[in-house]
């Protein structure tokens, strides 16, 4: 129990916090444990989020740094859309 209350206390006091994987997965319910000025860094970047490793998914998201509990990746959805509106043959008038 103490051991318990101590390592939350260490995580607290090194800034650390769980945050919700943020991949492609609605259904996703994986956590991830960051620090929170890492996590503040990949906020401050709007179109990057932290993912569980192994959660991106290349046709979505390129992952830009790798850490021990987590992935910080670049969501690349509007490159696919614009794949997609151009495969579609409907998207565009004949
Ligand atoms: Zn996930």
């Amino acid at each position: 129990m103490n051991e318990r209350i101590a390592e939350t206390a260490e995580r607290f006091e090194s800034g650390s916090a769980e945050f919700y994987c943020e991949c492609a997965d609605p259904a996703c319910t994986e956590w991830v444990e960051a620090t929170l000025p890492s996590y503040e860094d990949v906020r401050s970047e709007s179109t990057q989020f932290i993912l569980a490793p192994g959660h991106a998914l290349p046709e979505v998201e390129e992952v830009v740094e790798r850490h021990e509990g987590f992935n910080v990746v670049e969501k690349v959805e509007p490159t696919l859309a614009a794949i997609l509106t151009h495969l579609d043959p409907r998207a565009e008038p004949a």
